[in-house]
């Protein structure tokens, strides 16, 4: 049995739910990565078809990616202004030493976890 007929079954009678070969997805489907490119979301819909792959480094020896009809996506919830605050305060967070609790217009290094000054005290005086 040849790749292609092993993971197609259109009417889902092997796998449960429709199945088709990686890339031969029908019209009118879409993994949530691409319904989230056009700036839509599952909305709460059930998995609506499969596509699937061998894929030697797994351990089913198939990758599968699920799908869902795009005529039941919904469009992407806009960002509440209250997200906003949160958001604007993790980067004022990410912004604010915590040693010297001085707020820069640029985010502090996470590999130094403080400002430049307050890592490198030494040079700073040197210079
Ligand atoms: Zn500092």
């Amino acid at each position: 049995m040849s790749t292609y007929a092993k993971c197609f079954d259109p009417s889902g009678t092997r796998f449960g739910i429709p199945t088709y070969p990686w890339r031969f997805a029908p019209d009118g489907y879409a993994t949530r990565r691409q319904l989230r490119e056009k700036g839509l979301r599952p909305g709460g819909q059930p998995v609506a078809a499969q596509v699937m792959r061998r894929h030697r480094g797994r351990k089913s020896g198939v990758q599968v990616a699920y799908l869902y009809r795009i005529d039941c996506a919904k469009p992407v919830r806009p960002m509440t202004s209250r997200k906003w605050g949160a958001l604007a305060l993790a980067m004022l967070a990410r912004r604010t030493c915590p040693q010297c609790r001085f707020t820069y217009s640029y985010c502090i290094p996470t590999s130094l976890g403080m400002c430049v000054p307050c890592a490198y005290p030494e040079e700073q005086r040197a210079a």
